[in-house]
């Protein structure tokens, strides 16, 4: 299928997965209604879209299933807030009424505007996760140094959202050692836009309108014009083929 999964899914990942899906399941019990997506799309355009994709030849279970349930995807950014790039994906967002997931770097919320930027998208419904303090490796610190980059940034979030952050996501992908936290949900990603490489709109859009799947979580980084401009395009294009836009938790749970 020429999809480049970058190794990150591997069996064990799959299982890891799926424990991650069941603490998350505590976690959602905490959530508040406003804060998770609903579609408002009208039954009739849901069947005229569903028409479409079975006349370009495209099927899943989903599509076959009741009109409505659409195959989902969660498009994630990682290393901000950026005070210049971030508000201007919100707009964007917002516009389409489309939710993503964040993971902030905590040292840039103490950027100028930064603070502003992590409340609306709180407001707004997005979900945000945990990217450390210093986007350090963590495999690379002791525990005590590892754990401290987590929480700096988990406590400076909920000072100013009110709420957990059950979301992380090591820099480099890497996990602590021997540091797991059962009450955090580590998301890693199916889908690598290679955005911060090329820093190319349209290169970025191919990408992942080539390799996107159902069920993928879409790897991108909010601290780029190329990334936020390309970002919204895949939403358009993707959305035109069936794809419902969802925060990566509900990926998790499916
Ligand atoms: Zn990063």
């Amino acid at each position: 299928m020429g999809k480049n999964r970058t190794g990150e899914i591997s069996e064990a990942g799959e299982i890891r997965r799926w424990m991650q899906a069941l603490a998350l399941t505590a976690v959602l019990m905490a959530y508040p209604v406003s804060a998770l997506w609903e579609s408002e799309e009208a039954g009739a355009e849901v069947q005229e879209e569903m028409q479409t994709e079975a006349q370009a030849g495209m099927k899943t279970e989903a599509r076959e299933e009741a009109s409505g349930v659409r195959p989902m995807v969660a498009l994630t950014f990682d290393d901000g807030p950026s005070p210049e790039y971030t508000p201007l994906l919100l707009d964007g967002l917002r516009e389409r009424e489309v939710r993503a997931s964040f993971f902030v770097i905590g040292s840039n919320i103490e950027k100028e505007g930064g603070e502003e930027i992590i409340r609306r998208m709180h407001e707004e419904g997005h979900l945000i996760g945990n990217h450390t303090w210093h986007h350090v490796d963590l495999s690379g610190l002791s525990t005590e140094d590892a754990w401290r980059e987590l929480e700096m940034t988990d406590s400076r979030i909920r000072e100013i959202t009110g709420e957990e952050t059950e979301l992380v996501r090591p820099p480099f992908g890497e996990f602590p050692q021997g540091m797991e936290e059962p009450d955090k949900l580590y998301v890693k990603w199916t889908v690598d836009s290679r955005d911060w490489v090329t820093k190319d709109t349209q290169e970025i859009v191919r990408k992942v309108v080539t390799d996107t799947e159902e069920n993928d979580i879409i790897l991108m980084h909010d601290c780029y014009g190329t990334s936020v401009e390309a970002a919204l395009q895949i939403i358009d294009i993707l959305r035109e083929r069936g794809y419902e836009f969802v925060t990566v938790d509900r990926l998790l749970l499916e």
